[in-house]
């Protein structure tokens, strides 16, 4: 039983909820389960980390090191990775793009081999859970899975043709929307959610424009049926709101209303375009934002976060795509709320931002009782963070200088349930350079079909912008 992960870590510092540091702490897990987070007595600690797997208890000393819990990534596209360095340069929306490799040109293969590589890239980088959305889920779940990382998936699932969106028209085609309700529905089936299961499902409603209100309804059913979360891209773009009021009437966020979906089974990312009416209604409305700071402020866009924290907004962060760097996100958090309060203010503070990844995280999953936090019968789902280096010296405020100066790199180990899942930045689980390898092959193949790679030197990839992401 792969639960059964005994453990004594010693020497490091620990950041418990929310947020202590307990200096040179004894962290003791059993079965998978943080058992307690003590200050050391007298133990002086080891001059190097070094491991003593004896016959009762793994015992490991990380003096110097920094032990957080688990970063919970609200919201991810792994096998958009194969997009990385160009997309982010487009302006918007590179699945709508012409000349851009889409979801549609996948198959499941190369999906299974890029989400791997993405899903590898997040837990290197202290993620030890995803919620993830592209196609061919039914495959990418168990395969995301082999590296011992809790992931949530859902298909992507809208009744609009992608396809034809790429040419500027919104064609809903019920039967598009059906199979993808019916995949979803059966991965939700497959995947149910247990206690020791690292794999579990939601329903991901792409948005309010490529979603007809039917389907959102449906969407909204089925979710209340397996108890499982709904996630949606909302007021993403000015397209996506213009595109819902035109059609609609009204805009997104009151769709989601009308169907259903507004409640704290929903995890909305983005949420730009909201005008102040909205993000009130947001704010007390019980809904989680998953807030992308890094990929939204890289695009010209930022989420107005004070303003929804300040009505109440239940807000978790994640990376979406092109990049799978949590710990680089608590920065970009930070800084563009202080952008937009022109100031810094005591509500906006590390400790806040690391809230946000782990706790906030753990509730839009509805997983409080279980992860986000290194507390006795939680998970012992741990990053470790390497602050010996120069960068971190002097170590003044451990959880300032993580959020300041920290990045995904400086992640040494990776615990989930316990279990080493990444050891010195390497998987356990998989060989990093075969994962690797076969995803930079599927990239290759899925570029050469949609018309050739970029060049790799001046890259200008042609074609507009539109629709959500
Ligand atoms: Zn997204």
């Amino acid at each position: 039983m792969d639960q059964s992960h005994d453990l004594l870590i010693t020497g490091a510092d620990v950041l418990t909820d929310p947020w202590t540091l307990v200096e040179s702490a004894r962290v003791l897990v059993r079965q998978g389960k943080i058992v307690s987070v003590t200050t050391a007595d007298e133990s002086a600690p080891h001059p190097s980390a070094t491991d003593h797997t004896n016959d009762r208890i793994r015992q490991i000393s990380l003096p110097g090191r920094l032990i957080i819990p688990g970063l919970v990534n609200l919201h991810t596209h792994a096998a958009l990775c194969m997009l990385r360095g160009v997309a982010e340069d487009l302006g918007f929306a590179p699945a709508y793009t012409p000349g851009m490799p889409g979801g549609g040109d996948l198959t499941p293969g190369e999906a299974c081999a890029l989400a791997r590589l993405g899903a590898l890239e997040a837990l290197r980088f202290g993620s030890t859970t995803m919620v993830d959305t592209y196609v061919h889920a039914s495959a990418t779940l168990p395969a995301m899975g082999e590296l011992g990382l809790r992931v949530c998936a859902s298909p992507r699932i809208h009744d609009t043709d992608l396809a034809r969106l790429r040419d500027g028209q919104w064609h809903v085609d019920p039967a598009i929307g059906e199979a993808m309700l019916d995949e979803a529905v059966a991965l939700a089936e497959r995947w149910p959610r247990t206690e020791h299961s690292r794999l579990s499902t939601h329903f991901a409603a792409h948005a309010a424009d490529t979603c007809s209100t039917s389907l959102l309804a449906q969407i909204a059913g089925q979710a209340q049926r397996f108890g499982v979360p709904v996630a949606i891209h909302l007021a993403q773009s000015r397209v996506e709101v213009e595109t819902v009021r035109a059609r609609e009437g009204i805009a997104p966020l009151a769709v989601l209303e009308r169907c259903g979906l507004l409640g704290p089974q929903l995890i909305a990312a983005h949420c730009i375009h909201l005008d102040t009416e909205e993000i009130v209604q947001l704010g007390a409305s019980g809904a989680h934002v998953a807030h992308i700071p890094k990929g939204n402020a890289a695009g010209g866009s930022l989420a107005p976060t004070v303003a929804l924290a300040r009505a109440g907004a239940e807000i978790g962060l994640g990376t979406d795509n092109m990049h799978a760097d949590m710990i680089e996100t608590l920065r970009w958090a930070l800084a563009v709320a202080r952008l937009q309060d022109g100031r810094i203010t005591p509500d906006w503070q590390p400790a806040h931002v690391l809230a946000m990844a782990t706790l906030k995280g753990a509730a839009a999953l509805g997983l409080s009782g279980s992860i986000g936090r290194l507390a006795p019968g939680h998970a012992a789902d741990m990053v470790v963070i390497d602050t010996r280096q120069a960068h971190f010296q002097p170590l003044l405020r451990p959880l300032g200088a993580l959020v300041h100066v920290g990045q995904g790199r400086d992640v040494e180990h990776v615990f989930v349930a316990g279990e080493q899942v990444i050891r010195d930045g390497t998987p356990t689980r998989v060989d990093m350079r075969a994962v690797i390898e076969e995803a930079e092959r599927a990239a290759c193949s899925v570029w050469q079909r949609a018309g050739g790679l970029p060049p790799r030197g001046h890259a200008h990839v042609p074609g507009a912008p539109r629709g959500s992401g």
